[in-house]
């Protein structure tokens, strides 16, 4: 066997447990039920990637996950792994849709590819390691307990919040006026309403925001509402982030070149991963569209990956990496860290994140 062909992958279900006052519209669970991938090559290296599924944005769930991924495996074993496009082709043909499994073994394959050239990922995407500020997310917590976070944030040092709006008490203005008061006008405030408004909901209260000095506020209409996104984008004094709205290259080009978003935020659980998430952020490049990257509930394995492409692409202005703070267990060995509100990527070649070796001991790959 040639030294690049892939010799083994392993699939595990990776369920992470997470902080009890999690909860963002519309979803209330106790933990992150992820899937993580290793793809082995003949000569011993091993990548790996994770994929985080979140079915009311994708559809996909960790036992669809799964399922894919069986199919994915079984297209993919023996193939050169360094002829990265094909491989990612035969993966393609073997299943449709499904982007958020898709991601996990799209990572690991670039995991394998740039340990292979002996470069940290984001290297190995033409760019450069660099920290990156990210914001601290408040879920849709009773008020006092959003003012008690909004406080403990800013005191570790982060620089921006990330306020989640759309809670079914419709007190959305409150919620932006009292994280406002308790942090003052040092620390940047963003909203995300993940799809929660209606349009004249939506743009009476951007108004009545606007005065708290936000940043931008993501998703404010369902995802299905694409002229509604581009008829509020034409009122709102707020710029809006497409976060829902946005899976393929094909959705970039209408939000970016058409100015239908402000911003775009790319998610590798949404974009099928890094093969699909770097044209993305070539349109918005080319239609000068600034890009966030964000995350949906990945450990420090798949944050890694988004980190490695935050920091290679340019036209990524903005950062929402802290899905795992979330978290009330940690299993990953190397990957990024967050000290005083910035991200710090590995210097090791290829991801450089991995379960560590006990996680490893106490759980089987399914079958
Ligand atoms: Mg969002």
């Amino acid at each position: 066997m040639e030294k690049n062909n892939i010799a083994a992958i392993r699939i595990y279900a990776f369920d992470i447990p997470l902080r009890a006052d999690f909860n963002i519209s519309g979803s209330r669970d106790g933990f992150a039920n992820n899937v993580l991938v290793s793809i082995e090559t003949a000569d011993g290296r091993v990548g790996w990637g994770e994929a985080s599924p979140v079915s009311r944005v994708t559809g996909e769930t960790q036992t669809t996950c799964l399922a894919a991924a069986k199919k994915i495996k079984a297209a993919l074993a023996g193939r050169d792994a360094a002829k990265l496009s094909s491989c990612l082709a035969a993966m393609h043909r073997a299943v449709a849709g499904n982007p958020t499994i898709k991601s996990a073994f799209d990572i690991a394959l670039f995991d394998l590819a740039a340990q292979h050239a002996a470069l940290p990922l984001c290297e190995f995407l033409g760019g450069r390691a660099k920290p990156l500020p990210t914001d601290a997310t408040i879920f849709l917590r009773p008020l006092d307990r959003v003012i008690e976070s909004a406080r403990n944030i800013a005191a570790a040092g982060f620089k921006t919040i990330k306020l989640k709006l759309g809670h079914p008490s419709r007190d959305d203005i409150e919620r932006v006026r009292v994280v406002r008061d308790a942090v003052g006008t040092k620390i940047k405030l963003r909203a995300d309403a993940n799809q929660y408004w209606s349009r004249d909901y939506a743009l009476q209260t951007l108004k009545a925001i606007a005065k708290f000095h936000v940043e931008f506020c993501e998703q404010p209409l369902p995802a299905r509402d694409r002229a509604g996104l581009r008829w509020l984008g034409e009122r709102s004094p707020i710029p809006l982030v497409a976060d829902e709205s946005l899976f393929t290259p094909r959705d970039a080009r209408r939000l970016a070149i058409e100015k239908w978003a402000d911003i775009l935020n790319i998610k590798l659980c949404k974009s099928g991963g890094l093969h699909g998430a770097l044209p993305i952020a070539r349109i918005a490049a080319g239609a000068n569209t600034p890009c966030m990257t964000g995350c949906m509930n990945e450990s420090r394995l798949g944050l890694t990956a988004a980190a490695h492409f935050a920091a290679a692409m340019d036209i990524v202005k903005f950062y929402d990496l802290d899905s795992f703070l979330m978290h009330t267990a940690d299993w990953i060995e190397g990957g990024l860290q967050i000290c005083a509100g910035k991200v710090l990527l590995p210097r090791a070649p290829g991801l450089g994140a991995k379960p560590s070796d006990r996680w490893l001991a106490k759980h089987k790959p399914v079958r």
